[in-house]
């Protein structure tokens, strides 16, 4: 798959949806290092256990970003470890809905809360790829998979709400075969001071092809998916966030986005408080966000 990782041999089936999502960080991280003038060695890449992580391993350019692939679930303690020990780096995370929302469902909330300026991209194909197709949080509700025989019991996990509810700062939603679209919300999303989720639909074409109920066939008769969001939409109106997701559909774009100081905002305000013998500096270097 790449010429740069030769040692690294796997191959992602034809047509996953994964293919376009690396495309568009592609595209961001470039457009996003010639904009602030940094080097893509400035990027680090933290990947979870699952198809979507070995994205990590398949950035392809001059040079390359740093990269971490981490254990399953664990992609955001080891974001927030990379961020302290190197707070000007542009930490990304790429997972899918098994790792980030199951097993790793636990880390959103301490994130969120603290605002870790960190940007999440989020592959969605409602199953667990790389292990043959079992169910995941976000299959639908009577799915059949290699673990859900009989169909899936378990009511599905909206994503989008679960984010809002607990207090991710910036939230936007996309879809995998629109790589240009999708590169601006994810530029949009590491430009975000605070902890950022795109998370993204990227159908499995081997263990749920979902491109159709997303794209809608006139043939058929089934209606898309995806919608684009109105025109008036404002991304800041909390309100207005809850009615677009309860619509149910995938909407493509910034849902919402709130402005509020980050863990390393907060960090540097408690060492302007800090007693003399625990100096600013001493605090600074232990948290250095
Ligand atoms: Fe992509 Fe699914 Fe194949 Fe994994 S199993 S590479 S998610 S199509
Ligand atoms: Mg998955």
């Amino acid at each position: 798959m790449t010429t740069k990782n030769p040692e690294y041999d796997f191959k992602w089936c034809p047509g996953c949806g994964d293919f376009g999502v690396r495309r568009a960080l592609e595209f961001a991280l470039n457009a996003r290092n010639e904009k602030h003038e940094t080097r893509m060695r400035d990027n680090v890449i933290v990947a979870g256990i699952g198809c979507s992580g070995n994205l990590v391993h398949l950035m392809e350019s001059d040079e390359q970003p740093f990269g971490i692939h981490g254990i399953h679930g664990r992609t955001l303690p080891i974001a927030l470890g990379v961020k302290s020990g190197s707070p000007d780096s542009n930490v990304i995370i790429v997972a899918g809905d098994g790792d980030f929302l199951s097993i790793g469902m636990e880390h959103i909330g301490p994130q969120a809360q603290r605002n870790l300026n960190v940007t999440a991209i989020i592959m969605d194909n409602g199953v667990y790829g790389l292990t043959k197709g079992q169910s995941s949080p976000t299959s639908t509700f009577g799915m059949v998979t290699s673990s859900t025989p009989f169909g899936k019991i378990e009511t599905p996990l909206n994503p989008l709400s679960f984010y809002l509810e607990i207090g991710v700062s910036f939230i936007a939603s996309h879809y995998s075969s629109k790589p240009r679209e999708l590169a601006a919300l994810i530029e949009l999303a590491m430009e975000h001071n605070g902890f950022s989720i795109v998370h993204v639909q990227s159908p499995c074409t081997t263990y749920n092809d979902t491109y159709e109920q997303l794209k809608g066939s006139k043939r058929k008769g089934i209606e898309p998916g995806i919608f684009d969001l109105p025109e008036d939409y404002d991304a800041s109106d909390r309100e207005q966030a809850v009615k677009l997701i309860a619509d149910g559909r995938v909407p493509l774009g910034l849902i919402f986005k709130e402005n509020r100081p980050t863990l390393g905002d907060q960090y540097k305000s408690m060492a302007g408080r800090a007693p003399a013998k625990a100096s600013p500096e001493k605090i600074l270097a232990t948290y250095a966000l």
